[in-house]
């Protein structure tokens, strides 16, 4: 393989309006990152959709990904290949602000981008906010039209049509689902407390850190599952209620108790969170599932309310309890028990030929609330 001129011609810093907003309040954390940023590349110019205090850059005033990044590969020089085939011309990108950035794993995959003249480089198990991606105007170039895409997907489900290098780092901390990209008032809590635990922190040092001081990362319960009501009629083969002793069915969680949780997760834990009306029992079938569903809805560091449903009792019904939550309908998914559309298999695991039935309250609540808000538990 020919080994190019370094052509890493740029540095694009990209920030949603959360990031903004975490770095207008505090910006203390980046000096360790653009400190790291000049030392591994002293002459790239930095384009940004946000203007650091203090720091020399470049701004795109654009809220949108996609748009952004195709007006960056429009400022990348012109190749020096010579050959038309060969554009090896790319960029080191960042969405976020990574003040963990590692150096020496940021130079190792920029080298190996450069010597495997790769149109898109990035690891699949260091946390973001570790190392930038490094992107090819090839890259860039070839996505389609469409503002609303997420171009880290679109290169996962064409990843055969493109030449990829993956990285992977010892030790895989996938499990811990870390970020250190100030994505959110967690991940910049969390950055901020391993700096002050060791100042030049490395990759490799995060993980013993987060063993000795485990509260370093576990500052808030971010999921909460909540059991609305104990009681079903269906009769499930695999249901693990027939296992278990139903002195307490027919009841439900008090509206007190809902309030008393919410109030102690805004006092206790500001942050954001999940709802899942989970466990061993309908969520509809709870007499408030409506104000509940509301109280939490309404609550602005609530990220997602999941109901895990057997859609049941009758339509009716249901239609009933979901009429007030129309508005909130980008907060609220369901997961559907439906194990199988065909007819015989579905008698064979429910016991009841209702198949057709439940298809059209699918497609009731995939109308009102959107299908990505619908997923089906098989
Ligand atoms: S719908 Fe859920 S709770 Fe009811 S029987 Fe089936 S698995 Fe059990």
């Amino acid at each position: 393989m020919k080994k190019f001129n370094h052509k890493n011609s740029l540095i694009g810093i990209f920030l949603n309006q959360t990031q903004k907003e975490i770095l207008l309040n505090n910006n203390s954390l980046s000096k360790f990152f653009f400190d790291k940023i000049q030392f591994i590349y002293p002459i790239l110019k930095i384009y940004s959709n946000f203007k650091f205090k203090d720091i020399e850059l470049t701004l795109i005033d654009e809220k949108n990904e996609i748009v952004f990044l195709k007006k960056i590969s429009e400022l990348l020089p012109n190749s020096i290949s010579n050959d038309k085939d060969i554009d090896e011309v790319y960029f080191s990108y960042f969405n976020g602000v990574y003040p963990l950035l590692s150096i020496p794993l940021t130079k190792e995959l920029d080298e190996r981008h450069q010597n495997f003249l790769s149109q898109y480089s990035y690891s699949e198990n260091l946390p973001s906010g570790i190392i930038p991606k490094f992107i090819s105007r090839e890259f860039i170039q070839s996505l389609p039209n469409d503002e609303n895409l997420n171009f880290h997907d679109y290169l996962i489900k064409n990843i055969n049509h493109f030449d990829v290098e993956i990285f992977f780092k010892e030790p895989d901390l996938r499990q811990y689902r870390l970020d250190f990209s100030l994505a959110s008032h967690e991940s910049f809590i969390l950055t901020e407390s391993l700096i002050q635990k060791k100042y030049n922190l490395e990759y490799e040092d995060i993980l013993n850190l987060l063993k000795k001081d485990p509260n370093l990362f576990r500052i808030s319960p971010f999921y909460l599952e909540i059991e609305l009501y104990r009681g079903c009629e269906n009769t499930c083969t695999f249901c693990p209620r027939q296992f278990q002793k139903l002195e307490n069915d027919f009841s439900g969680i008090e509206i007190s108790t809902i309030d008393k949780l919410v109030s102690s997760m805004n006092t206790d834990f500001p942050f954001k969170y999940t709802v899942c009306f989970g466990g061993l029992g309908e969520p509809f079938l709870h007499k408030n599932f409506n104000k509940i569903s509301e109280i939490f809805l309404k609550e602005e560091n609530l990220k997602e309310l999941i109901v895990e449903t057997s859609l049941y009792p009758e339509l009716e019904f249901i239609k009933e309890k979901i009429s007030n939550l129309e508005t909130f309908k980008n907060k609220l998914c369901f997961i559907i028990n439906l194990s199988t559309i065909t007819e015989s298999s579905y008698k064979k695991i429910y016991s009841k030929s209702i198949l057709s039935e439940q298809l059209k309250k699918i497609d009731f609540l995939a109308e009102i609330f959107g299908k990505s808000q619908i997923h089906v538990q098989m």
